[in-house]
C-alpha cells in the first residue's frame, strides 16, 4: 500500500479489503480477550499498572538527569555509548560501526524504532546485508511490505497469506500450517544468525539504577541477535527509560498481559555489557544509540504524557477505527490512536493533520491503555490546534459560523428545530433518514441517520413538571 496516497484514498481501499477485515477480526478479538484473562490474573492490577506509570513519568519529569546518570552506567558496564539527534544521523552511526569494524552481515530484532529511521535501506545501501529475525518482521522484508501494528507486524495479513509469500519468496510448497510456516522460517533464520557479524535490536526499556537494557521477546531470535554476533547495537528512543528495577517488574507485567495477553513474555532479556570473560556468550562489543528524531518535540507539548506510552498496542486493538481501518491506512510507523498523537507532534501536523480526526473519541484507547495515558485529551488537542493553525475547508468554515450563529440565538434555534422536524416528518416516516443533504451526506453515505426526535430535550426539561 502506497504511503504517499491521500488518507482517505487509503482508507476506502482498507474498507474495501475483505481479505483485510479476515485478519482485522481474528486478531484483534482474540488479543483483547486474552488481554482481559490475563489481568485478572494479577492481584492488584491497578495497582501495578499505576506503578509502571509513576516509573514511566517519573523517568520523564528528571529526563536529563536520567539520561546523564543511564549513559554513565551505560559506559561503567562497558558500553559504548552513541546519541542521534534525527533519522539520518542514527543511521550514518549504525554503518559506521558496522564498517569500522568490517562488519558485513546484519541479523536484526524487531524494532520500532528501526523501522522509524528506515535503517535497513541505509544498511543496504552501505552493502551491508540485512536480515529480519522476528518471524513478521521477516514476512514483511520478504513481501516488501511495511508493518502494520507495533506488536505485530504482518496483523494485516492471514496465515493463508503468508503461506503464499513463502511458496512464491523461498521456493517451498505452499502450506498455511502456522507450525510448519514457523519451521520453514526457523531453518532459515539458524545460518543467519551463525553468519551476522553484527546484531541491531530496539530495547523494551532501560534501567538507569542498573544501565541495562530490558528485550523482551517470544522468539528467542533477539536473544540470538544480541548475543550471537561479535558485534551488538542497540537502538533506543530516549523516552524508554524506567528508573529502578522495581518499575521495570511493574512496567513488564503490563507489557506481557497488554501486548499478547500472556503473564510474562517468553524471553525477557537484560543486557548489562559486552563479553567479560572468554567463555560468555556475549558480543565482543555493545554500542547503545539514543535517539531523540522528534520526542523532544512531543515533551515540550501537551503530548508529553506519551512519554509513558510502553508501546503495547492494546489501544490500536480496541480501536474501533484501528479494527477497520487496520495499520497501513495511517501511512505511518505508528498506526491507531498512540499513532494518531505520535505522528502528527514528530513529523509535524501540517502532514498529518487528518489522523487526529481518526477517532470516534469513544475512550476505549484510554480504558485500554496498560499506564492510563489519556489519548482522547490529546486527540482533541491535536484537533484544536488543527483549526487554529491549519486551514480548513471552505465548506466546513461556513457550516460551523452557521451553525455557531444559530446556536447563539435561542429564537432562532427554535425555529430551525421546526423546520428539520418538519422536514425530517416527511423525509424519514420510520424516523431515520437515509440521505441527507450537504456535509451529512458523508454519514448518510455508510448508515443512517436518526432524525430530529419529536420533543426537544430543553422542550421536555420546560415540561417535566415540578421535581419529586
Ligand atoms: S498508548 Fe498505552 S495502550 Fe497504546 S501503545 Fe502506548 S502504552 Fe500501549
Amino acid at each position: 500500500m502506497s504511503a504517499a496516497s491521500p488518507f482517505r484514498e487509503r482508507v476506502a481501499r482498507a474498507l474495501a479489503d475483505e481479505t483485510l477485515h479476515v485478519a482485522l477480526g481474528r486478531a484483534t478479538g482474540q488479543l483483547q480477550s486474552r488481554r482481559d484473562v490475563a489481568f485478572a490474573s494479577l492481584d492488584d492490577a491497578d495497582a501495578v499498572r499505576d506503578f509502571a506509570r509513576a516509573g514511566k513519568l517519573a523517568a520523564t519529569r528528571a529526563l536529563d538527569r536520567m539520561l546523564e546518570e543511564f549513559e554513565r552506567r551505560l559506559i561503567a558496564n562497558g558500553v559504548v555509548v552513541h546519541w542521534a539527534r534525527d533519522a539520518e544521523e542514527a543511521c550514518a552511526t549504525i554503518v559506521d560501526i558496522a564498517r569500522a569494524r568490517g562488519c558485513r552481515r546484519a541479523v536484526k530484532g524487531k524494532s520500532m524504532a528501526t523501522e522509524e529511521i528506515e535503517l535497513n535501506a541505509a544498511l543496504q545501501a552501505a552493502g551491508i546485508t540485512v536480515v529480519e529475525s522476528d518471524l513478521g518482521e521477516f514476512v514483511v522484508q520478504l513481501d516488501r511490505d511495511r508493518p502494520s501494528h507495533i506488536i505485530l507486524p504482518i496483523l494485516h495479513r492471514t496465515r493463508e497469506q503468508v503461506g503464499r509469500i513463502f511458496e512464491r519468496e523461498l521456493a517451498v510448497d505452499y502450506t498455511p500450517d502456522p507450525a510448519e510456516l514457523c519451521r520453514i522460517a526457523r531453518a532459515r533464520l539458524r545460518d543467519e544468525f551463525l553468519a551476522a557479524d553484527i546484531g541491531i535490536t530496539g530495547a523494551n526499556f532501560g534501567v538507569v539504577e542498573t544501565g541495562s537494557l530490558c528485550i523482551v521477546s517470544n522468539e528467542g531470535n533477539v536473544r540470538m541477535s544480541s548475543s550471537l554476533p561479535r558485534v551488538h547495537v542497540a537502538l533506543l528512543g530516549i523516552d524508554k527509560l524506567l528508573p529502578t528495577l522495581d518499575h521495570l517488574d511493574a512496567a513488564l507485567k503490563v507489557l506481557a498481559r497488554s501486548a499478547t495477553g500472556q503473564k510474562s513474555t517468553v524471553y525477557v532479556s537484560l543486557v548489562h555489557g559486552p563479553r567479560r570473560a572468554p567463555a560468555e556468550v556475549a558480543p565482543e562489543e555493545l554500542h547503545v544509540l539514543l535517539l531523540d528524531h522528534g520526542r523532544t518535540k512531543v515533551l515540550a507539548g501537551e503530548a508529553a504524557e506519551m512519554f509513558a506510552c510502553i508501546r503495547c498496542g492494546a489501544c490500536l486493538n480496541a480501536c474501533p477505527v484501528f479494527q477497520q481501518v487496520g495499520g497501513h491506512a495511517y501511512a505511518s510507523i505508528y498506526p491507531g490512536p498512540m499513532g494518531s498523537v505520535l505522528t502528527p507532534v514528530m513529523r509535524g501536523l501540517a502532514d498529518h493533520a487528518e489522523l487526529p480526526q481518526a477517532s470516534s473519541l469513544c475512550g476505549a484507547c484510554r480504558d485500554a491503555c496498560p499506564v492510563k495515558i489519556d489519548l482522547p485529551r490529546m486527540l482533541l488537542a491535536l484537533r484544536r490546534e488543527s483549526v487554529a493553525t491549519l486551514p480548513q475547508p471552505l465548506a466546513l468554515r461556513i457550516a460551523l459560523r452557521a451553525w455557531s450563529f444559530v446556536m447563539a440565538r435561542p429564537w432562532l434555534h427554535r425555529v430551525a428545530r421546526r423546520l428539520a422536524r418538519a422536514v425530517a416528518r416527511r423525509a424519514a416516516p420510520d424516523g431515520w433518514l437515509r440521505r441527507a443533504p450537504g456535509l451529512l451526506s458523508n454519514w448518510t453515505a455508510t448508515r443512517d441517520l436518526k432524525a430530529p426526535s419529536a420533543r426537544s430535550f430543553d422542550e421536555w426539561w420546560r415540561n417535566r413538571g415540578a421535581p419529586r
